[in-house]
């Protein structure tokens, strides 16, 4: 049984707020019955799947095949696996709402309109991502501080609202020059689209490099304005955050 409950993340916070990654990530493999790391194969996700491996932890590890990723993902997943020893699994859409939605608006309805995005969205990311954390206690990401103004807040764990678990987010304090130092110095396994400017990489058809001094969000869904590139809303402690890039 979890000894996490909403009642006690507070204290937990204060607990966890000067520890490593390591430690954050041993914590939650310790104290949830069923932990799970969801891995968009991100750099980020993927110095976290490096220290579990490494570390030996009992943490499943999934990620989301929207079925529009970018080769060179599908590839990483196989690398991945194959350096670790591990198995990645791979969740996809349900089939009937994939088939009805493209019936409906078109293989390529996220340029309809913001609703359509978001739909499309919806059905190949969100649903997958509650059905799998529905079979855990607790998750683990990569949410890092310094990535968005609206996880500057945000702590080592959180309590995920929209879920009803706990969620570890043990790279919280870490800069992007502190995971691409632990890529190189460990040799970590990473998708080459971030060596030609890819920062952030979801669906191919949805994500594009960005130029030196462009923001992040920038390559994700270019065509919409900033302040409607939400792929999905959720609730940590009372506060609205976006949800993971995946
Ligand atoms: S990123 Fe694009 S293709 Fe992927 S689920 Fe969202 S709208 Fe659909």
């Amino acid at each position: 049984m979890s000894k996490i409950n909403k009642k006690s993340i507070s204290a937990l916070q204060h607990e966890l707020q000067d520890a490593t990654a390591e430690q954050i990530i041993a914590f939650a493999a310790q104290n949830l019955a069923s932990p799970i790391f969801a891995s968009s194969l991100g750099q980020e996700d993927q110095v976290i799947t490096d220290i579990i491996a490494t570390g030996e932890l009992d943490i499943p590890i999934f990620t989301l095949d929207t079925g529009r990723l970018f080769p060179e993902t599908y590839d990483l997943i196989a690398e991945t696996e194959a350096r670790y020893g591990l198995k990645i699994e791979t969740t996809f859409p349900n089939t009937g709402k994939v088939e009805e939605m493209v019936r409906e608006e078109g293989i390529n309805l996220f340029h309809n309109s913001i609703e359509s995005r978001k739909r499309c969205c919806g059905v190949r990311k969100m649903e997958p991502l509650r059905r799998m954390l529905g079979t855990s206690n607790g998750w683990i990401c990569g949410l890092r501080r310094d990535q968005s103004p609206t996880r500057t807040e945000m702590h080592a764990i959180e309590w995920d609202a929209g879920n009803d678990i706990p969620k570890f987010n043990p790279l919280i304090n870490w800069t992007l020059e502190d995971v691409l130092a632990y890529i190189k110095k460990n040799d970590v396994p990473y998708n080459p689209l971030h060596d030609q400017g890819f920062i952030s990489i979801g669906c191919a058809c949805c994500t594009r490099a960005i130029e030196p001094g462009e923001d992040i969000r920038a390559g994700r869904w270019w065509w919409e304005s900033p302040e409607q590139k939400e792929c999905g809303l959720h609730v940590v402690d009372g506060k609205i955050v976006r949800s993971k890039d995946l």
